[in-house]
């Protein structure tokens, strides 16, 4: 058996076996839970009661140039507290696995970190290359999957709509001005979602946004208090398109620029114009000794 123990955490997992398969260029992996107890997730107290045990199939990181599947071993248990609905409960607690997950903690990080790095169809053609494959559709579900929430989100937000998909569905984004890191996504686009929102929060004192009355009326009917400010980019895009507007009323679409026939351009008479200055320093010279 290959020396891979060290690669799993030893206080839950105990590799058993590792097959090699040269001609797939994969390794299966065969591991089982060491833990003696699990928690309930039902009244959070510990048993040790074996009911039975099942194997999850997930995939692993590559290894080298080989792709890795696990076959883990996982155990059932009774919940033998009299007050508690669970009789029967699935081991939890096992770091390397997500529950009901078909890919490991550490591979999902991976593939976390190219669907935020590039468009999902990119992404899902980079990461064929790179031995973890997986369709545009589920790097999409990784995507919504990542908790947005802020621990501490900060007294001053934007608020925008966002498009689910365009023309059809929208919700809301709301960011972190100070972060600059968005914060929550809300599923529908309305005030009612806006609202709630904010009667969540009540630390929130500036809220930037556009011109949306909707946002405007649910902040107002939130707080009183917030200060709702016009967002940098709804300010700019209105001032141009009013100036675009307003110009050609005021000066007319078409400028002339006068020009004098008459007096021949400085770069035909260079010479002239630097005598007349001359003449005009001798003249002051002349006043000043008077
Ligand atoms: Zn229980």
């Amino acid at each position: 058996m290959l020396p891979l123990q060290p690669f799993y955490e030893e206080d839950t997992l105990e590799l058993l076996d590792v097959n090699q398969d040269k001609e797939e260029r994969k390794l299966h992996c065969i591991l089982q839970s060491k833990k003696a107890s699990s928690q309930c997730p039902n009244c959070g107290q510990l048993f040790s009661r074996k009911h039975s045990r099942y194997c999850r199939h997930v995939k692993d990181l590559p290894f080298i140039d080989y792709k890795v599947e696990l076959q883990i071993i996982v155990r059932k248990f009774f919940c033998n507290a009299t007050s508690c609905k669970q009789q029967i409960f699935t081991e939890r607690g096992l770091n390397l696995l997500e529950s009901y997950g078909r890919r490991t903690a550490r591979m999902d990080k991976t593939l976390r970190s190219i669907a935020f790095s590039t468009s999902a169809e990119q992404g899902s053609r980079l990461s064929k290359q790179l031995d973890v494959p997986v369709s545009a559709a589920a790097l999409l579900r990784l995507i919504r999957k990542t908790s947005l929430h802020s621990p501490s989100p900060s007294d001053a937000v934007g608020i925008d709509e966002w498009a689910y998909l365009k023309r059809h569905r929208y919700g809301v984004l709301i960011c972190d001005l100070y972060t600059r890191r968005p914060i929550a996504l809300l599923e529908e686009f309305s005030a009612d979602a806006v609202r709630q929102w904010m009667s969540e929060h009540k630390n929130v004192r500036v809220v930037s946004r556009d011109g949306s009355l909707k946002f405007k009326q649910a902040i107002q009917e939130s707080d009183q208090n917030i200060t709702q400010v016009t967002d940098r980019w709804h300010l700019v895009h209105n001032f141009n398109e009013r100036t675009e507007r307003i110009l050609p009323q005021v000066v007319g679409s078409r400028i002339p620029i006068p020009r004098d026939d008459s007096q021949p351009s400085e770069e035909h008479q260079p010479h002239s114009s630097q005598t007349d200055k001359g003449k005009q320093k001798e003249q002051l010279m002349d006043q000043v000794k008077e």
